[in-house]
């Protein structure tokens, strides 16, 4: 069942520096409800901003976005958040929120009109810190925990959103090696017990081998290809796009593959 679907989307940012401008164009693309995909490609090829005008956060010039049979623009915002929750790259918050706080800011989208969290809220919000290994930093202010933990923190918040369609940023950037698997192998779970959508923008090939059954490939503001991770990341769309020499291994259990960059 096809889940997002966008289709000749065009989008520019006017003065992307040096008095310049990007222009993104994404004629056809569309996921299936529980596929897990990666979007892949160099800096500034508009990985980030596929991702904003999927979430909703941006809005395209021309083209249409559509989410589940349903036009993004005619979504409520609460109906929108139970439907897709995003996880930005780095989050930066003004006012002093708790860890808590932020994680329970999540459950706005099921909470009464006088914004009270109900039992099973807090329920779904303290499992979810704890699934997050964050329980333990929860009366301490956001902007007093590491990269990673606040990471943690803005993952728990969308996940208590119960969102059908999970979008992250550059998910693992400050994560360090065990908790990157952590949180890959959280959300994998994820999609194969709950069929939860799942499309991470990734500098981590390897992260994207391992995980993902699909990727697109970025360059210059276009989808250079969107196809099973295995064509994605071969050593000549690697050198492509990325200008890296590399050797690819496929894992003997499963689709995925390993590449070793020869720098
Ligand atoms: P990626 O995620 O692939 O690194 P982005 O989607 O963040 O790339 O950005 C694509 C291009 O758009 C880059 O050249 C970037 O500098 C530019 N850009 C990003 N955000 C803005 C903005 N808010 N205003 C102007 N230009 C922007």
């Amino acid at each position: 069942m096809c889940l997002i679907k966008l289709k000749n989307i065009n989008f520019f940012y006017k003065n992307s520096g040096a008095g310049s401008t990007f222009e993104l164009i994404a004629e056809d693309f569309s996921v299936a409800k529980g596929e897990f995909v990666s979007i892949l490609g160099p800096n500034g090829s508009g990985k980030s901003t596929l991702l904003k005008i999927i979430s909703g956060a941006l809005k395209p010039l021309g083209g249409e976005v559509v989410i589940d049979k349903k036009h993004l623009k005619d979504f409520k915002p609460r109906s929108l958040a139970k439907k897709i929750a995003f996880v930005p790259q780095s989050a930066v918050s003004i006012f002093p929120y708790s860890v808590q706080e932020i994680v329970a800011m999540g459950r706005t989208p099921y909470t009464n009109l006088l914004g009270y969290e109900s039992r099973e809220d807090l329920r779904i919000i303290d499992e979810t810190m704890d699934l997050l290994g964050i329980s333990h930093l929860k009366n301490k202010g956001i902007n007093e925990i590491s990269g990673g933990e606040s990471q943690r923190t803005y993952i728990a918040r969308a996940l208590v959103q119960q969102p059908e369609i999970i979008l992250l940023d550059e998910p693992n950037a400050h994560l360090d090696i065990k908790h990157q698997f952590g949180i890959f192998n959280l959300l994998r779970e994820l999609n194969h017990k709950k069929e939860l959508t799942v499309i991470a923008v990734s500098h981590d090939l390897n992260l994207a081998g391992y995980y993902s059954q699909r990727a697109l490939l970025m360059k210059n503001g276009r989808i250079f290809l969107d196809e099973e991770i295995a064509n994605v990341l071969t050593a000549g769309n690697i050198k492509n796009v990325f200008d890296v020499d590399s050797e690819i291994l496929p894992y003997s259990e499963s689709n995925g593959v390993k590449v070793i960059l020869r720098p």
